[in-house]
């Protein structure tokens, strides 16, 4: 280990059979930025199973200076106990002072459970990170008490200081071929894998989880459609359009859709390109899980909603004449052989 491999800033990339995961790279540009300021290194950490060398490369060429992987048959699918102790040994081996993850399940089950094992504190769902001046200390803010303050969280006794960032809300940086870096591969040692440990026979995907994170085009649904059955005309408008449904909490906790289609604070966050929202007020926990989107068009009939001021496009009007109008001209569109756009 060289000085400059200690008190480093680590990123936990994931996998899934073998292809890296966007995440991996979003987490990268938060450790990026916090590496600088520290005057550190940035290595991102890698665990699973059939991820090649150019695929780690872009790792590097996307902000990582070093790259640590530990890679093996048995590495394959995430499992909790296995890959802590993947991580215990590197963290121990090579002592950096910051290791972020991604709010994912994987990140969710894992860093609290190594916090534990290495002692040390965890914070999860960050929504911004930053360094103290003078003592270096990770800065983790982070909504608290239902979301209506921020709370900035340091861990100033204990090594390293672990954050989980939730997906989507940071953007990866461009890939820089210029950039270079080490990447190190560590043997996989059988003690890794626990002697009564889990056994994972397979994936299915879940049908419900509609890939809303990966979606482009969001068209969500709120209060202001008034009741469950309006949604279909939602659902109609998603198809026309290429998009994928979500809603805001009112709508779900009213039985109108189901949870995994919840966008905000306590449902999903989500980066489409367009993000289309009719009948939502734009609450603070609804924005929470927008943010990132590109382009915000909001149909609301109240001309001072709060989605409103932050969309690029606001439709005052009511959602009963604008959705038909715009079904009408998709319908029109497709008749005569146009695309969607
Ligand atoms: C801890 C916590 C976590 C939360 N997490 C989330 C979350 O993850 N996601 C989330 O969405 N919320 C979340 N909330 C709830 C949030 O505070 C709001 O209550 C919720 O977002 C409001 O949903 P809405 O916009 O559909 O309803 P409303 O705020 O009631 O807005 C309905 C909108 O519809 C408009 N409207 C009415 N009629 C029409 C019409 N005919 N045509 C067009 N527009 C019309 C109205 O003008 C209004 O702006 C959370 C709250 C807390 C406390």
């Amino acid at each position: 280990m060289t000085e400059k491999e200690a008190g480093a800033v680590w990123t936990l990339a994931e996998q899934f059979e073998g292809k890296l995961k966007g995440v991996s790279f979003e987490l990268l540009s938060r450790g990026r930025k916090l590496a600088d300021k520290l005057g550190t290194s940035l290595a991102s950490v890698l665990i699973g199973d059939g991820v090649g060398d150019g695929d780690l490369d872009r790792l590097i060429k996307q902000g990582a200076d070093a790259v640590y992987t530990v890679q093996d048959p048995k590495l394959a699918y995430f499992v909790c106990e296995t890959y802590e102790r993947v991580l215990e040994k590197l963290i121990k081996d090579y002592k950096p002072a910051i290791l972020l993850a991604a709010a994912t399940s994987t990140g969710r089950t894992l860093m609290p459970y190594t916090a534990v094992k290495v002692h040390t504190g965890l914070t999860a769902d960050c929504t911004e990170l930053d360094i103290e001046e003078g003592t270096g200390n990770l800065l983790q803010t982070r909504p608290a008490i239902g979301g209506n303050i921020m709370a900035t969280i340091k861990t100033p006794n204990h090594r390293p200081q672990l954050a989980t960032v939730r997906p989507k809300s940071s953007r990866p940086l461009p890939p820089d071929p210029n950039r270079s870096g080490k990447i190190t591969r560590i043997p996989f040692d059988p003690s890794f894998v626990p002697a009564q440990g889990v056994e994972v026979k397979g994936y299915r995907r879940e049908e419900s989880s509609l890939h809303l994170e990966e979606a482009d085009l969001v068209v969500s649904g709120g209060k202001g459609l008034k009741k469950g059955e309006n949604f279909a005309a939602v659902h109609k408008l998603a198809e026309s359009l290429g998009a994928a449904v979500g809603a805001s909490r009112d709508a779900v906790d009213r039985g109108w859709i189901s949870y995994p289609h919840q966008v905000g604070l306590s449902g999903k966050t989500i980066s489409p390109k367009v993000y289309i929202a009719i009948g939502i007020s734009g609450a603070i926990q609804h924005l929470a899980g927008i943010k990132t989107s590109e382009t915000i068009v909001s149909i609301n009939i109240d001309p001072d909603a709060a989605l409103h001021k932050l969309a690029d496009l606001g439709i005052v009007g009511d959602a009963f004449q604008v959705i038909p109008e715009l079904q009408k001209r998709l319908d029109a569109r497709a008749k005569h052989g146009g695309n969607h756009g």
